[in-house]
């Protein structure tokens, strides 16, 4: 991430949300994005997803400048490349839980999809949920079906925006285990935006934002 800045413009106000991020994040690595709310925590995970695109300055993820990219462009990079975890777990409610985790893997033209989404299930312990609709699944299961969803492209990076933020500490634990094992076993460098300063001990690096800056750029 280099020289990175976020302005957002509605009519004569513009909102200064990042400016001057610079950091570099090894491969393989586990690191923790904390800053008090309103700091830009999620805007930047987003920016460095390809979710959203910078005002300037640049996002290389694999080589590639994100910030040069359309938005299709950045889709197909975040299908071979990303995964993504929301706070909110952004299931999409008409589907059930095999069928949410089969969306990736049908818009990456994989085959035996329907196998492979129950085996992501069973990863995450929740094959006996797989026809279950999101709204008949608690929080927790929620989360692990987005796991499970974010888990099917075999990401190099995954992106993490509270994972356990809305979780009891039982299930916030079972979550994280899932993904400082996916970051063990695979390699998949781990990207987490959290409150929980327990949680961001764990990772080997932390990010700290305040006021769009990194902390040691703050005023
Ligand atoms: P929290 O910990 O509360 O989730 P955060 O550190 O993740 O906060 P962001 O969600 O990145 O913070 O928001 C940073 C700032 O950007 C906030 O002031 C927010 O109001 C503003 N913001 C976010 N999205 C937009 C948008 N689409 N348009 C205008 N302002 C936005």
């Amino acid at each position: 991430v280099k020289n990175l800045a976020k302005i957002y413009k509605s009519g004569s106000n513009t909102l200064t949300v990042l400016q001057h991020i610079d950091f570099d994040i090894e491969e393989k690595s586990t690191v923790a994005i904390v800053g008090p709310s309103g700091s830009g925590k999620t805007t930047l995970l987003g920016l460095c997803a390809g979710l959203d695109r910078a005002s300037s300055g640049d996002v290389i993820l694999n080589n590639i400048n994100l910030n040069n990219l359309n938005e299709d462009e950045r889709a197909w990079i975040r299908n071979q490349h990303v995964g993504f975890i929301f706070q909110n777990f952004q299931l999409l409610s008409t589907l059930t839980a095999l069928e949410n985790v089969m969306v990736p893997l049908e818009l990456r033209g994989a085959s035996n999809i329907k196998e492979k989404a129950m085996e992501l299930l069973e990863k995450v312990g929740l094959q006996d949920r797989a026809s279950h609709y999101p709204s008949q699944l608690s929080g927790g299961e929620q989360q692990r079906i987005s796991l499970a969803r974010a888990f099917s492209n075999s990401p190099k990076i995954l992106f993490a925006d509270e994972p356990t933020g809305n979780l009891d500490t039982e299930t916030g634990e079972r979550v994280e285990k899932l993904l400082f094992d996916l970051n063990r076993e695979a390699g998949t460098t781990l990207v987490l935006v959290t409150h929980d300063l327990e949680l961001a001990a764990r990772t080997q690096r932390v990010i700290r934002l305040k006021g769009g800056k990194l902390l040691d750029n703050a005023e």
